[in-house]
């Protein structure tokens, strides 16, 4: 297969048909890393440790042991942020708590490889076969000269890796900002932890309610 160069930080584009509220209960907590959780608001990342059940002094075995009961998914990229967030538009994902499939300005991080995206959406797609979307990846970087993308189907719990693709939008620096510019001002704004504002948004991602009655139907 043609190698894509996907760069340091490549695009991540996601469509793909919603799933219901509660699927989606489970894909983001059973996609989100929970240790080490990083927030800048520490009343909530107390209180999301706590309902996990991690404890601050024994992080990684407390995270572990909540991994092991919640059946988290180990991703090398794909991870959902969408419990919480320290990145500038708020909680990220490629999925959101109201079922919807899709994102279009998510960075994953640095470096992946093109091998190590295919295999985060293979688990991904076994785990939960009712999924049905396609992802492309591409550096979208305009000095490079390759604009080619890596494109997935995720389908019936496979994950098909497709011939690279031109990328799915528009790369222009004015779409860009567009869309960044939409992505900010769609982002949380609580109006109760006291952090987030016009300017910045929460860096909490889900009620309180929610995020432990999703905690209480997965965890065992
Ligand atoms: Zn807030």
């Amino acid at each position: 297969m043609t190698e894509v160069n996907l760069g340091k930080w490549p695009r991540i584009v996601v469509t793909g048909n919603s799933v219901t509220p509660e699927q989606a209960d489970e894909i983001i907590v059973r996609t989100t890393a929970l240790f080490p959780l990083f927030s800048n608001d520490k009343a909530w990342l107390r209180q999301v440790r706590a309902m996990f059940g991690i404890d601050p002094g024994n992080e990684y075995e407390s995270g572990r042991a909540a991994a092991r009961r919640l059946r988290t998914i180990n991703l090398h990229y794909l991870d959902n942020h969408q419990i919480m967030s320290t990145w500038w538009g708020g909680p990220y994902g490629w999925i959101d708590w109201d079922g919807t499939v899709g994102c279009a300005t998510w960075n994953v991080g640095k470096w992946p490889s093109a091998d190590e995206l295919t295999e985060d959406w293979a688990a991904i797609a076994a785990a939960f076969p009712y999924l049905d979307m396609e992802a492309w990846a591409f550096d979208p970087e305009p000095e490079h000269a390759e604009p080619l993308s890596c494109h997935w189907r995720i389908r019936a719990g496979t994950a098909t890796e497709l011939p690279p693709v031109f990328p799915p939008v528009d790369t222009g620096e004015a779409a860009e900002n567009a869309r960044f510019e939409q992505t900010l001002a769609a982002a949380p704004r609580c109006g109760a932890c006291g952090r987030c504002n016009h300017d910045s948004p929460c860096e909490r991602g889900v009620a309180v309610d929610r995020l432990q009655a999703a905690i209480n139907r997965i965890m065992w």
